[in-house]
């Protein structure tokens, strides 16, 4: 069976418009924004517009043993979403209708292909509130921050996408279309395969329906920011915020050359605390949105950051502002990217306790390699985007920057840490696997994987490899 047999096939069970082969259009939709580049030879981009057509696409990639590779926005930084040789390019964007928001039930009902933050605006609309917030809000999909379970901003209090994921609708490999659980709040019946198809990014189903879990809407958000003169002592504040019996619902990190880059990036940010500083080596953010403890969750905080050596200390002067900040923290990546002109992008996880351990071993992996490694991300989590920015242009650097980037990944690991707490495996950490479970426990996800997929087509060689 030659490609264009595999074409015809799709062009017989779909409308004109949802199969596209023009090379422009797969070139567009080759690559995420790791950095890795995609293969340019997928054989065509369909681009579903129901369940059933996305059903008809995977029986022709069943049938015809033809590679799937399930996309969203493209926004993934581990390579999840990039094109395969020869492959379906499956992109759900067309599917972005929010089917229902059910006070009631307190929960939505949504196609993949919605953006994460027109929800969140569309349940605040009746004062519903939906907790995942990655930076990536505004430009990722619900299917793919649930096929990454992406984390972010408002982990610390609210979890991870996984904790906001009731049930969800899918289609297997071969077309089959099913629904892992009931909708209801509580359902234990049978094992849970919802769970385990969140995170799965792409390798196990391809989601066309999520039933969101949502919460009343917070309070008014108040914040606070510090800076230090280094970044082990804003990880002692932060750690001594996070026991402090206030759990702030944001508590993010940036070191001073992240600062730097996101201040040239967007020369008008004004970071609370930062000028009166100068050039601090670390800035923390704690933000509460319990409006009724705002004031002592406040003081808590302020306390905390003071106590372990902040040198300014200034709270954010209203909502707005501090959505500025949050805005700008946001740009951590495009702001290390355009330093040099590329980057790599870690997301390590660690306990919070052996959190300044890692750092201070970013150190001398960083004088090991000679290159600078900056750290930021959501410290509440234990969750640190270590990142390398270098020349892209410069063959040497990059190679430099690989070998770095390895250490800093086996470094987490060997503290009792994972090398992606959020951005996923895609094809970036498929080396780390290997660091982090032992044969068996990567055989048992094998295993996993051929029970749903047993020709292989979905996402192959992404996620286990
Ligand atoms: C500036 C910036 C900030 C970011 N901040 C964060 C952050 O704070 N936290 C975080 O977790 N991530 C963050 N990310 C990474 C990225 O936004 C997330 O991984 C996001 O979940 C990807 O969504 P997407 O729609 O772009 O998916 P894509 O990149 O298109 O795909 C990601 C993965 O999901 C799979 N997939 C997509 N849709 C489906 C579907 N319907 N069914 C099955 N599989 C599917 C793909 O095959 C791929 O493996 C950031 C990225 C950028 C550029």
């Amino acid at each position: 069976m030659t490609g264009s047999d595999v074409v015809e096939r799709l062009r017989a069970v779909l409308p004109p418009a949802a199969v596209v082969t023009e090379a422009a259009a797969l070139a567009e939709r080759a690559s995420d924004r790791s950095g890795l580049a995609g293969d340019t030879g997928a054989l065509a981009l369909v681009r579903p517009g129901s369940t059933a057509e996305v059903s008809a696409a995977l029986a022709v990639a069943d049938a015809t043993g033809t590679p799937v590779v399930p996309q969203g926005a493209l926004t993934g930084l581990a390579g999840g979403g990039n094109a395969l040789p020869g492959a379906l390019l499956l992109d759900l964007g067309r599917m972005r209708r929010i089917l229902s928001i059910d006070p009631v039930e307190r929960h939505a009902v949504v196609q993949p292909g919605v953006i994460v933050a027109d929800l969140q605006a569309a349940v605040a609309d009746q004062g519903l509130f939906y907790p995942p917030d990655p930076a990536s809000a505004a430009i990722s999909t619900i299917g793919g921050t649930i096929a990454t379970n992406a984390g972010g901003m408002r982990a610390i209090k609210y979890g991870v996408t996984r904790d906001s994921v009731r049930s969800l609708e899918v289609v297997l490999a071969d077309g089959t279309v099913l629904r892992t659980r009931a909708q209801t709040v509580k359902a234990v019946a049978g094992l849970d395969l919802t769970d385990l198809i969140v995170g799965s990014e792409g390798t196990l189903a391809v989601v066309t329906e999520a039933t969101l879990a949502l919460r009343p809407a917070p309070g008014t958000q108040a914040g606070v920011a510090a800076t230090f003169p280094d970044v082990a002592s804003a990880l002692e504040a932060a750690n001594a915020i996070v026991t402090g019996g206030a759990l702030p619902v944001t508590l993010e990190l940036l070191d001073g050359v992240a600062l730097d880059a996101i201040r040239a990036l967007e020369p008008d940010v004004d970071l609370p605390g930062v000028a009166a500083s100068g050039g601090p080596g670390a800035w923390l953010v704690a933000v509460t949105d319990d409006e009724a403890s705002a004031t002592a969750d406040l003081a808590r905080f302020e306390a905390a950051m003071h106590e372990h050596g902040a040198l300014g200390v200034q709270r954010a002067g209203d909502e707005r502002e501090l959505h500025a900040v949050l805005a700008a923290r946001r740009q951590l990546h495009p702001a290390m990217r355009a330093l040099r002109g590329a980057s790599l992008n870690g997301d390590v996880a660690l306990p919070r306790r052996r959190l300044a351990e890692f750092v201070r071993g970013l150190d001398a992996v960083a004088a090991r390699h000679g290159i600078g490694i900056s750290v930021g991300g959501h410290v509440g989590d234990g969750n640190l985007h270590p990142v390398l920015a270098f020349d892209g242009d410069d063959a040497e650097a990059a190679r430099t920057a690989h070998a770095a980037f390895a250490d800093v990944v086996a470094l987490a690991q060997s503290l009792g840490g994972t090398a992606t707490g959020e951005h996923g495996v895609g094809l970036e950490k498929l080396p780390a696997l290997a660091g982090e479970f032992d044969e068996r426990m990567l055989a048992l996800q094998r295993r996993v994987k051929a029970a749903f997929d047993p020709r292989g087509i979905l996402n192959p060689g992404k996620k286990l490899g």
